[in-house]
């Protein structure tokens, strides 16, 4: 089986190079960094080795991209893209591009396993982990189709990428790799349901990424109904990890918070929601909830949403309300319903930042 370039650190790349080929080293660095300034996935657009080595490099090496089989665009200018795998398994990715960057919502997995009740995702089942090329090929075919530079990735498309831990995490070193796509870990986003114990280990890992954390309630019975994961991972142990995770990184980490009418939008749950993030360093994104058909929530009002936001404020806690991005193409959280089930939750910081 080939090696994919896309999912190798150029020390890794470099170390295959030596063993297959008797070329000089200096090779490996051209062919690789030729392959990143251009991002073209063709053997015979990297000129800087001769023909004979890039038709041998291409017996060892694969540099081809997730086939793009659908795209929409929307009025806002957000892309929705379905993604075709080799083995016909198909993938969602979303690029929001906004003033000075473009931000890529990509997959890491196909399906989800945990069946979050508000995700069209969680209703499709799970179907199989991808590898790290797979994650860095639908944001370099994003690239390659808009002709563009992604400058901000987040881990929020299909999947809970800490239950593929060790393909995500190597998606992210190659994705901050400054001779791969060279994106600053201030730009990389990391989202889990609640992995508590993949939390913990997290720190060890030193993955540049952000974190973010999918908490939809911080009440253990509706988190529960909303997210069964919940049931595995309670709130006191996930809160232990985060706790372990801030201390040990000093990162600030995120909520994802989907306002749904009638269910954790209360005053009790923006109380219940400020107490679990006492201590930590925190702020909150809510997402008023995306309909999606045959899913049985209400979205807030416009009035529930603020007064929402404003009771955490008053209680410490900050948050923002998150940009509504793509919904007439169904690009938007929770919306997808047709072949690619996905949840995307992009983020808007309160300094402008998109995560
Ligand atoms: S919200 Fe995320 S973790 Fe939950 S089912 Fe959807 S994709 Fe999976």
């Amino acid at each position: 089986m080939k090696h994919h370039l896309l999912g190798l650190l150029p020390g890794e790349f470099a170390s295959i190079f030596k063993e297959r080929f008797s070329e000089p080293g200096y090779r490996a660095s051209q062919v690789l960094d030729q392959f990143y300034k251009q991002r073209d996935p063709d053997w015979e657009s990297l000129t800087s080795a001769p023909k004979g080595l890039r038709r041998e490099l291409a017996e060892v090496f694969s540099i081809e991209l997730p086939a793009i089989a659908d795209k929409r665009v929307s009025a806002d200018g957000t892309r929705k893209y379905l993604f075709r795998l080799v083995d016909g398994v198909k993938v969602e990715s979303v690029l929001i591009p906004e003033e000075g960057r473009y931000t890529v919502c990509f997959s890491t997995q196909a399906g989800c396993a945990l069946g979050c009740r508000f995700c069209a995702t969680g209703r499709g089942g799970f179907k199989r982990n991808l590898a790290a090329y797979e994650m860095t090929g639908q944001v370099m075919a994003i690239e390659r189709d808009l002709m563009v530079r992604v400058s901000n990735c987040v881990a929020m498309g299909q999947g809970e990428p800490l239950l593929n831990p060790e393909e995500s995490a190597r998606a992210f070193f190659i994705f901050n790799h400054k001779r791969c796509f060279g994106i600053s870990s201030r730009r990389l986003t990391l989202s889990t349901a609640g992995i508590a114990p993949a939390v913990r280990e997290l720190p060890g890992k030193k993955i540049p990424a952000r974190l973010a954390v999918s908490l939809h309630s911080a009440r253990q019975e509706v988190r529960e109904k909303l997210m069964p994961i919940a049931a595995r991972h309670p709130l006191p142990e996930l809160k232990a990890a985060l706790r372990h995770y801030t201390d040990l990184t000093n990162n600030r980490i995120t909520f994802e918070y989907i306002l749904l009418s009638g269910v954790n939008d209360s005053p009790a749950d923006a109380r219940a929601l400020a107490g679990f993030a006492r201590g930590l360093p925190a702020f909150v994104n809510l997402i008023p909830w995306n309909r999606v058909a045959g899913i049985d929530f209400e979205p807030p009002d416009e009035r529930a949403v603020k007064a929402f936001a404003g009771r955490l404020g008053e209680l410490g806690l900050e948050a923002c309300v998150r940009k509504e991005k793509g919904s007439d193409i169904a690009a938007a959280c929770g919306q997808l319903t047709q072949q690619c089930d996905t949840e995307y939750n992009i983020f808007q910081r309160p300094d402008g930042e998109t995560w």
